[in-house]
């Protein structure tokens, strides 16, 4: 949907996944079609109950809203701010206010698409009109098909039909401020505290993230000089050398526009490497949640038929380990604190954690998708799941079943010096780079000199990877007998 057929004298902006005032495809069109636009944030009782009580992503949102409101009040508008059931509360908003339609910006998650057409449909019964804009993905649903009109699930070809496809105009930023003068000036609206929304305080802050616009503004004013980079440095968790914007695109304080538009060539030659690499994660993030909008399937359910039913053995114990980070392979226990203490897991660390809880400790790989979507503070169910499947060899597009990652060799390779083991775990901090990645082969002579006892100040290693390999081969080809071939 581009425009709306009518005008209307006055409208509902309902944001979401979208919390800026710039660049905006719902907020753009209900402002240039309405003479008034009212606007409303709702911390949803359906998202929030199901959260633990303490959880950084509804900090970071109180930071975020709060800075909206303040960014949508200098326009000389306002925002509400309610906490409730949103599906219950926008219809009856939108009736109070009078409004003849509620504009907002497309979600691809399954509960997102049910609750909007509950929204929908209830609108429909008082005339009130519900409009959808494409806003958080450059391309979506089906505008990059195959020839053959089918959704693609593999990542280079989609990827192709991406670049092809993809002009000026589909970067250009929606001007919202030409129209900002119809943005309604209502009295000014109480926000929620943390303890109102029923949540207690995180570490965020001592995190020092910067919520809001005002903090995707400084990552991305961070990253731009680094980008050129980004295809050498992108995979060394030591090192500065990714943009750490995920959780803003999730939120929607930046916008996906503003950010393709930064590291694609257009008609130009091309910028460079590194330029080219990070638009790639930029297409796999679209790719990914076109997955999720043409194979809904896949929540809860391997993309693959054949992969619906490993018999993963599930040991408690185990999946317990690897959530405290007591593995004894310093890589994974390193990326599982970096999880655990910040909500942020690097990419490359996030593949090794993956591999390693399905084919090194054979736990169904929902457990551990489960596990990261209570702590990732830029938890995405498109990414997620996609990440996930890709590892556990189930997804579209995914690693082979019989490519394991050797955990140490992947520890030497990506963290060679040890900055980030040595960051997360310090008990292993005077260990020779030698035995940081694993510390078990010490020799009895320099445990002594260095008063280093493995499985006393650090634990054994929780299965041997090599047997484990063998176990996970095994199962994967009990569980797919038509791929023995491979
Ligand atoms: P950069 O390297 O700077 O990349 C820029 C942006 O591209 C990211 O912010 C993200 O929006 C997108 N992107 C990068 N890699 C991917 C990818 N593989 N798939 C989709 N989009 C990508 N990303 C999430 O945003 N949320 C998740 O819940 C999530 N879960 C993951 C789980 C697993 C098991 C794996 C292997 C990956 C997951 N990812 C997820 C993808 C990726 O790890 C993160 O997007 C990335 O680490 C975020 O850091 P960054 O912003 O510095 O990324």
């Amino acid at each position: 949907m581009n425009s709306p057929r009518k005008s209307y004298e006055k409208s509902l902006l309902w944001f979401r996944r979208d919390l800026r005032d710039f660049d905006h495809a719902a907020l753009f069109h209900a402002l240039k079609y309405s003479r008034q636009v009212f606007c409303v944030f709702v911390f949803d009782r359906e998202i929030l109950d199901t959260l633990p009580r303490q959880d950084r992503r509804v900090e970071f949102l109180l930071g975020t809203v709060a800075q909206l409101q303040t960014a949508l009040r200098q326009h000389g508008g306002e925002l509400l701010v309610v906490h409730d059931v949103a599906r219950e509360r926008i219809p009856l908003l939108a009736k109070q206010l009078q409004v003849a339609a509620v504009f907002c910006n497309r979600d691809y998650e399954p509960a997102a698409i049910a609750r909007d057409a509950a929204v929908a449909g209830q609108l429909q019964q008082t005339g009130i009109d519900f409009l959808q804009y494409k806003d958080q993905v450059i391309f979506e649903q089906d505008e990059v098909l195959t020839q053959a009109n089918k959704p693609f699930s593999v990542f280079t070809p989609y990827k192709n039909a991406w670049l092809k496809k993809i002009t000026a105009f589909h970067v250009k930023p929606y001007p919202v401020d030409r129209y900002a003068h119809a943005l309604a000036s209502t009295p000014a609206q109480p926000l929620p505290t943390l303890a109102q929304l029923g949540f207690e305080a995180s570490n965020l802050q001592q995190l020092n993230i910067t919520p809001g616009m005002s903090g995707a503004s400084q990552l991305l004013q961070d990253f731009l000089p680094r980008i050129g980079l980004y295809h050498q440095s992108r995979d060394f968790p030591g090192v500065k050398g990714v943009s750490y914007l995920s959780v803003h695109l999730r939120f929607g304080t930046t916008s996906i526009r503003h950010l393709a538009a930064q590291a694609w060539s257009g008609t130009q030659p091309a910028a460079g490497a590194g330029h080219d690499c990070w638009l790639n994660e930029l297409i796999w993030r679209d790719f990914y949640q076109q997955i999720l909008w043409h194979f809904p399937h896949v929540v809860g359910h391997s993309f693959k038929a054949d992969y619906a039913n490993l018999a993963f053995p599930n040991d408690r114990a185990r999946f317990a380990a690897w959530c405290e980070a007591r593995t004894g392979y310093p890589i994974v226990d390193a990326a599982m604190h970096q999880l655990n203490h910040s909500g942020y897991m690097h990419n490359r660390l996030r593949m090794i954690v993956a591999s390693f809880l399905v084919k090194d400790l054979l736990i169904d790989w929902r457990w551990g998708e489960a596990y990261f979507a209570e702590k990732l503070l830029d938890f995405d169910l498109s990414a997620n799941n996609g990440g996930w499947q890709w590892a556990a060899s189930t997804g579209c597009d995914a690693q082979p079943y019989f490519r394991i990652f050797n955990p140490i060799t992947q520890s030497e390779k990506f963290d060679p010096k040890g900055s980030f083991i040595r960051r997360y775990l310090p008990e292993l901090a005077r260990l020779p780079d030698r035995y940081l990645h694993a510390p078990w082969l010490l020799p009895p002579l320099l445990q002594q000199q260095l008063d280093f006892v493995p499985g006393k100040h650090y634990p054994l290693p929780i299965v041997d990877h090599a047997v484990a390999r063998e176990q996970a081969l095994a199962l994967f080809q009990r569980n797919k007998p038509s791929d023995k071939q491979l």
